[in-house]
């Protein structure tokens, strides 16, 4: 376990940048503000934040924001995410705890590190970056099934 004080300066950068999405997140069902940066193999950084919907199921994760903002750059060379979350509920602004990416995100996740290549990095941090998780992809989602189940890649 992490806290900002031991990330290097690329991952204090990141969670800074994903910290600053979180703010913009459009979150009036749940009350759960969550914020997401991704790094490119160009070393350029793509924001998301949550945007939901009165529809409910049709809400759009963070990370999800994030990865589809790099693709649309046309810079879908993954190789890190960073998510932060943190409930704006009055009754919940003392929760403070790690929020890793759902079980979707994580299979949009897998899919752009099998597409790199090379995997993707997960910086999960709660929203006071004082508790902070580093781990990669492949672990959070173990046996995932992506393109190369399907071989569509030469990786
Ligand atoms: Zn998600």
């Amino acid at each position: 376990m992490k806290n900002r004080k031991n990330l290097s300066a690329a991952d204090k950068e990141l969670m800074d940048c994903a910290l600053s999405a979180l703010k913009n997140a459009y979150a009036p069902y749940s009350h759960f503000a969550v914020g997401a940066a991704v790094r490119t193999a160009t070393n350029r950084i793509y924001l998301g934040a949550n945007l939901e919907n009165a529809s409910y199921g049709l809400g759009i994760c963070a990370e999800v924001a994030a990865i589809c903002a790099a693709n649309t750059a046309g810079d879908f060379n993954i190789i890190e995410i960073a998510v932060i979350g943190q409930s704006l509920s009055p009754e919940n602004l003392n929760m403070d705890s790690i929020v890793m990416p759902c079980g979707r995100c994580r299979q949009i996740i897998l899919e752009a590190g099998q597409v790199s290549g090379g995997g993707v990095k997960v910086i999960a941090s709660n929203a006071s970056l004082t508790m902070i998780s580093k781990t990669d992809i492949e672990k959070l989602l173990p046996y995932g099934f992506g393109p190369r189940n399907l071989m569509r890649l030469d990786k």
